[in-house]
């Protein structure tokens, strides 16, 4: 029995620590932002802050600060969001999402989970053929270091 109680704690408690970990991650985010990134809401089209942004640097995550999408793979799509054709390899899990009736892919920060937005392939843009349509406010930007 006592095996078991042992055996039980090391499953339980590196969960619970990961949560915890997770929720830290989002402790300071506005009301606003939660509604994206927690709640995995969508901010209003052309009102995010990197929608018309093409600055050389990094998107990091809001929430984490994960580097997540490089200044060389945004594009304009004209859809309202902030598109890019190509992740920081790792940075990004994909979800099925069948909240609008049919499946969307949603796409999550790989390191704390927070939404991003949802991503799409087949709509040739460019030549990746992929458009990750992501959430200005699920995005920090930091630019590039001129030396
Ligand atoms: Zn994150």
């Amino acid at each position: 029995m006592i095996k078991y109680r042992v055996l039980i704690l090391f499953f339980v408690i590196p969960l619970s620590v990961l949560s915890q970990a997770k929720k830290d991650f989002f402790r300071d985010l506005t009301a606003k932002e939660k509604n994206v990134i927690v709640n995995k809401g969508t901010e209003y089209p052309n009102t995010g802050k990197y929608n018309k942004h093409f600055e050389k640097g990094t998107y990091h995550c809001k929430a984490c600060d994960s580097p997540l999408y490089k200044s060389n793979s945004k594009f304009e799509s004209n859809c309202g969001w902030p598109s890019f054709d190509d992740e920081i390899k790792n940075a990004i899990t994909r979800h099925p999402d069948y909240k609008l009736g049919y499946k969307r892919v949603e796409i999550c920060c790989a390191k704390c989970g927070g939404h991003l937005g949802h991503v799409f392939e087949g709509e040739n843009f460019t030549e990746k053929n992929v458009r990750h349509c992501v959430n200005s406010i699920s995005l920090i930007f930091k630019p590039e270091k001129k030396n």
